[in-house]
């Protein structure tokens, strides 16, 4: 379906959204669901819909990644409607292991412990695998009949006046809103057409991942370890499988990655270690390369940046789509507020207040994810003795270690209503 709309009919949508990753349809469906009746909204995305079976839709997306979905990220997937069809597959962590060292260890020795802090009741976070979260956000598009979805097309350009905004599409229509959000993931076009620059830098380390079937339980602990090369993480899926996080210097990396199944397994089995028992594949190997990325501004005319067109965060403690989905939720309860006072949802005063909520919070958890790459992935002895010392210390310190949890779940600081779970 493509709309051309003319600029002299005025927008016809409220909100345009470029992306149908996961943000772009949390925000498109936050807006469908809480906005009041007639709100217009329009999703372009560059993806083929995957609706019904192929040659009518495309084959499923394939990916290899399992998603670490903090508290906040369950709540405002319980909003919309879409946690009910994740629950079956979504593991609960139920408890969180770190060690730190050397990659010829016989034993890699226990440093930081969360089961004393964790709540059985309300875990801090679930597992859930890439193919069945799209499909679930996707599924509720598809079905809200609130949004008008444009795919597969994509969004080459964009003008913006006092008035609107003028999306135009690479099919050669065009769409007029009063918003227009990028979702358009980490080389956002959009950002791109703004002028907006990035602070970033890339790592010398890929993240390589994969799922793994054991023969052993893992009773939903999830174990980090780190090593030289990178953080090494263990997260655990339903059933006897892991989903495996690995960052590794760049060409080692592409070593490892061209290895045939034995030899790849037989070094993921030095890293794993022997505690879940047998070790085999159970999913695609895929390599990504990592960056940090954070956008100078997460707004301009007319223009809101969400999830990785604002930000990209190295994978080490599984927080890049939770901060996106913090974007999501304070982007939805600023628009939805403007819409009630009869507002203009693109005006400068609402992306403003946008911006101090998402921007400084965004940097900050990036910061963090960079400092702990750079303190854990080295092999320098006086670095690992004081690292292992405040490891130590914080793991005697329930206060410090509950606060820690607080913050992996999403739930400190100014949090937008809907990550706790409150419709707008
Ligand atoms: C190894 C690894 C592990 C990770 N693990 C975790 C984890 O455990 N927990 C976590 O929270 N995060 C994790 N992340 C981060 C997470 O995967 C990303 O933050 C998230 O997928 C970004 O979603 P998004 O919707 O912002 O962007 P994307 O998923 O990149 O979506 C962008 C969409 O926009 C479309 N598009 C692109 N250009 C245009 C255009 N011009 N017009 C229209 N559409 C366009 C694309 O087709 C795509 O559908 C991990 C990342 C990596 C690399």
């Amino acid at each position: 379906m493509t709309q051309v709309a003319s600029a002299d009919t005025g927008a016809p949508y409220d909100v345009a959204i470029a992306g149908g990753g996961f943000t772009g349809r949390a925000l498109a469906l936050a807006l469908a669901s809480l906005a009041p009746k007639g709100f217009g909204i329009a999703l372009v995305d560059a993806e083929k819909p995957h609706a019904g079976p192929p040659p009518n839709g495309a084959p499923p997306k394939q990916d290899a990644r399992a998603l670490a979905l903090s508290a906040a990220t369950k709540n405002l997937l319980s909003v919309l409607g879409v946690w009910p069809a994740l629950e079956g597959g979504a593991q609960p962590i139920n408890s969180i292991e770190i060690t730190d060292s050397p990659l010829h260890a016989e034993l890699r020795p226990h440093f930081l412990g969360f089961e004393d802090v964790l709540n059985a009741d309300e875990p801090g976070a679930y597992l859930v695998e890439y193919g069945p979260l799209y499909r679930a956000l996707e599924d509720a598009v598809a079905q809200s009949g609130a949004i008008d979805i444009f795919a597969p097309d994509t969004v080459a350009d964009y003008a913006a006046d006092a008035f609107s905004v003028t999306a135009k599409l690479a099919s050669g229509g065009a769409l007029t809103a009063r918003l227009l959000v990028a979702a358009d993931g980490r080389n956002s076009k959009l950002r791109e057409r703004a002028g907006i620059k990035c602070v970033s830098w890339s790592y010398p380390q890929v993240g390589i991942v994969t799922t793994v079937a054991h023969t052993r339980p893992h009773h939903g602990r999830a174990v980090q370890h780190f090593l030289p090369a990178g953080p090494f993480a263990m997260l655990p899926l339903t059933g006897n499988r892991s989903s495996i996080v690995w960052t590794e210097e760049k060409e080692r990396g592409a070593e490892i990655m061209a290895l045939d199944e034995a030899g790849f397994i037989a070094e993921l089995a030095r890293r794993f270690g022997a505690k879940l028992g047998e070790l085999k594949l159970a999913g695609p190997r895929q390599s990504f390369p990592l960056a940090l990325q954070i956008a100078r501004a997460f707004i301009a005319d007319r223009l809101a940046l969400i999830g990785d067109a604002a930000h990209v965060v190295h994978p080490l403690a599984g927080q890049g789509l939770n901060i996106g989905m913090r974007d999501v939720a304070a982007l939805a309860e600023v628009i939805v507020e403007d819409t009630r006072l009869g507002l203009d949802v693109g005006s400068p005063v609402g992306l403003e207040r946008y911006q101090r909520w998402r921007r400084f919070d965004s940097a900050f958890s990036a910061a963090v994810m960079d400092g702990l790459n750079r303190l854990f992935s080295n092999d320098a002895a006086p670095l690992r003795v004081l690292r292992d010392l405040g490891l130590g210390l914080v793991d005697r310190a329930p206060a410090v270690k509950r606060f820690l949890v607080r913050e992996a779940a999403g739930i400190t600081g100014s949090v937008p209503r809907l990550l706790m779970g409150e419709r707008l």
